[in-house]
């Protein structure tokens, strides 16, 4: 079977001072694109409550040449992505507003807010460590690996740190190799450790970002003192974008590591299905878990694990923390972090506990099918699913006292 796989190779790029004038005057004519078209869209908005389409917008974009010159010395695609973007938003606005969700109006983008370019489909070539930009020129880029697949689009982005990237999104063909059920693992999202899986491994949570939120909180209260605008301010802003940058980079490389071991040694991944939405109006939680990245995780090891030929499965695991693997409750506070039950005597770490249970959950739900399993607090597991489950645990986290 063959199946598609999109995936988003990100290179720096080296622009000369000049080139690099080029692309911010791209990008401000993107911008002044971006800000006509929302306030046409606004008056739409509030004469009828509705809104015109990409290629109405596009139609327009001659008539904002003549105000705006510097349009003219854009590709023609780039302006119309511009659209798109817009197009975009305001779909999502109204579908936000039908659902009965709390819907922010599409927003003026000021110039930190809009930071990139995209060429959907030419007007760009790589060629050995050049890349070609239409009506910009040519500039270095740092191919730190291969493309595999077909470019489809590419989006030029400035970061913050004043870096520029380039961003293909790519497109592969690839033969999926659905292999039978190999070796199978739970994971447990913790809040104490990043994961436990359901041998007894805990992974620890890292906490570059609160650390770091010290020198952060330090660096802002700084900032808050000087005088907007002027050169002062504008070191300090640079300062903490590079603390933000180093921030960012360090947890995607933990997220990537983590993601790998789990990739290349298992073939079975069961997940507890999260709402993380939920969970981030939680200000008590949302700390942890945007720290840890879950979501993000979770993508990284989707994409590693179609590569393998594995599989994810998420499952429902509201309540797995109140149940033991023999089906008995044990209810438990978040305080209690050891799982004892009194009627089969296991006594476990409770998110390695979790862990199993998602994995038997998973299990279950690939041999029976979606229909037999709702949440997990109706599902009494077995001592079947125990012994199984359980067998393979190290021996550290079966006797905790
Ligand atoms: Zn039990």
């Amino acid at each position: 079977m063959r199946k598609v796989v999109k995936r988003t190779y990100k290179f720096r790029l080296f622009p000369s001072k000049r080139v690099a004038g080029r692309m911010e005057r791209v990008l401000g004519a993107c911008r002044f694109l971006y800000n006509v078209e929302l306030e046409y869209e606004k008056q739409v908005y509030f004469s009828d409550r509705n809104f015109v389409d990409k290629n109405t917008l596009n139609n327009l974009i001659p008539g904002w040449k003549c105000v705006n010159p510097g349009l003219g010395r854009v590709h023609s695609q780039v302006l119309q992505n511009v659209s798109d973007r817009l197009d975009k938003s305001f779909k999502s606005f109204f579908r936000r507003v039908k659902n009965g969700k709390k819907a922010g109006f599409p927003r003026f983008k000021s110039k930190e807010r809009y930071d990139s370019f995209t060429f959907p489909q030419s007007g760009f070539k790589l060629e050995k460590q050049k890349l070609k930009l239409s009506k910009v020129g040519m500039l270095n880029i740092k191919l730190h690996r291969k493309i595999r697949g077909e470019i489809k689009t590419l989006t030029v982005k400035k970061c913050p740190t004043g870096k520029w990237f380039a961003c293909f999104s790519v497109v592969e063909e690839k033969l999926s190799k659905k292999s039978e059920l190999g070796k199978g693992v739970g994971i447990d999202v913790g809040l104490n450790s990043f994961y436990a899986d359901s041998e007894g491994n805990k992974i620890v949570n890292p906490r570059w970002l609160r650390k770091s939120e010290g020198r952060l909180k330090f660096l802002q209260r700084r900032l808050s003192r000087k005088v907007r605008a002027n050169k002062n301010w504008e070191k300090s802003k640079l300062e903490i974008a590079y603390l933000h940058e180093k921030i960012v980079n360090q947890r995607n490389d933990f997220l990537h590591k983590q993601s790998r071991k789990l990739a290349d040694n298992y073939s079975f991944i069961a997940v507890e299905k999260l709402f993380i939405k939920n969970m981030v109006k939680n200000r008590y939680l949302s700390k942890s878990i945007s720290d840890a990245g879950w979501r993000r995780f979770l993508q990284f090891l989707s994409y590693k694990v179609e590569e393998t030929g594995g599989q994810i499965v998420e499952v429902d695991a509201k309540g797995t923390s109140q149940y033991c693997i023999c089906g008995n409750k044990v209810n438990k506070s978040l305080a209690v972090r050891i799982h004892k039950c009194n009627k089969c005597g296991l006594e476990l770490d409770r998110d390695v506990m979790s862990a199993i249970i998602i994995k038997a959950l998973a299990l279950k739900k690939n041999t029976v099918g979606t229909a037999g399993i709702n949440a997990c607090g109706d599902v009494p597991l077995g001592t079947s699913m125990k012994q199984e489950c359980t067998s393979k645990i190290r021996s550290p986290y079966t006797s905790i006292s």
